[in-house]
């Protein structure tokens, strides 16, 4: 199942920013690897779609905002490989469909929309239930991919080939940084970028993961860096629009608002601050998402639109 898949490149960055700070710069670009069953969400899924095939369940269901790049690839791989899929969407259905959602169904992927209080019990047994009485057997994959078949999925992210002091990744429920810290050589290193606001919450989130994954708690370091959230999940500034435009300028990598584009902007902002020593070979992972971008853009330059006008 994975031959579909290209394996991803490493790209070297030339940055002048880098250069001067004496650091090494390259790019682990999942979003390169399939056109839509891409990024850290392929490697989330593997494992669950291996768990449905072997239960013999041939219908997914899963949960996702909107936007989601989780409702995406899930709708993607489902057709890919054979399962029907079911994603509850959080919220009330906007007409037309986002270009996400819009997608999705192209996939075959059914559409069913939980109000915001009833998307809150997705985690429990009882919302579970009544969802295998209205839809059937069906395989439920949690938001995100976020259980531990997904973290087991993310320790394949990074080549054995890579050669690193310190990755770097954008998180928001710290299960691709689990799986990638349980991945590196102890003299390794994973910073964790969290895109919503207050993510320090993940340090006891990712530490549980790890823990029910490798109980004796012999994993590399790893630590969160908090402060690049810009306003919180989805949020955007002109500072970080200008920022992404650039770098896919410079440096051919186009880099999605809602999670690469902040940790790239984060790595970038502590080179300058003189953060890493000289020397230090950094991996950032490209985890894609830029599916979301279209959605993103349409809805800004409506705001600005708005905005212009009054
Ligand atoms: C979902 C997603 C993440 C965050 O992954 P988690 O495992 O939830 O931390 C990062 N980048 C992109 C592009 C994503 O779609």
């Amino acid at each position: 199942m994975s031959s579909i898949f290209l394996p991803p490149p490493i790209q070297l960055i030339n940055s002048e920013i880098a250069l001067k700070a004496g650091v090494q710069l390259s790019v682990l670009r999942l979003d390169l690897m399939h056109p839509s069953v891409n990024g850290n969400k392929w490697f989330k899924l593997k494992y669950n779609i291996l768990e449905a095939k072997a239960q013999k369940l041939s219908t997914l269901l899963t949960f996702g905002g909107a936007f989601s790049n989780h409702i995406y690839a899930t709708a993607a791989a489902g057709k890919l490989f054979d399962f029907r899929t079911i994603g509850m969407i959080r919220g009330e259905e906007t007409l037309p469909l986002n270009p996400t959602l819009q997608f999705a169904l192209e996939q075959g992927m059914q559409l069913v929309y939980l109000d915001r209080q009833t998307y809150g019990q997705r985690h429990t047994q009882e919302l579970q239930e009544d969802l295998k009485q209205r839809f059937g057997e069906v395989y439920i994959i949690p938001e995100g991919g976020g259980n531990s078949l997904g973290v087991r999925g993310c320790l394949e992210i990074i080549p054995q080939t890579a050669n690193f002091d310190t990755v770097c990744l954008a998180c928001g429920t710290g299960t691709t940084a689990a799986g990638i810290t349980l991945s590196l050589h102890p003299h390794q290193k994973a910073i964790a970028f969290p895109v919503l606001k207050g993510g320090e919450f993940l340090n006891a989130e990712i530490d549980r993961l790890l823990n029910h994954y490798l109980p004796s708690g012999s994993f590399a370091p790893w630590q969160l860096v908090c402060d690049y959230h810009f306003g919180g999940y989805a949020k955007v500034n002109q500072d970080l629009l200008r920022f992404c435009q650039n770098f896919a300028l410079e440096h051919h990598i186009p880099l999605d608002y809602v999670y690469t584009g902040k940790m790239f902007y984060g790595v970038m902002d502590l080179i300058q601050r003189g953060f890493f020593p000289p020397g230090e070979k950094l991996l950032l992972i490209h985890t894609g998402g830029l599916q979301g971008n279209v959605g993103m853009e349409a809805q800004l330059l409506k705001k600005t639109f708005k905005f212009s006008n009054s």
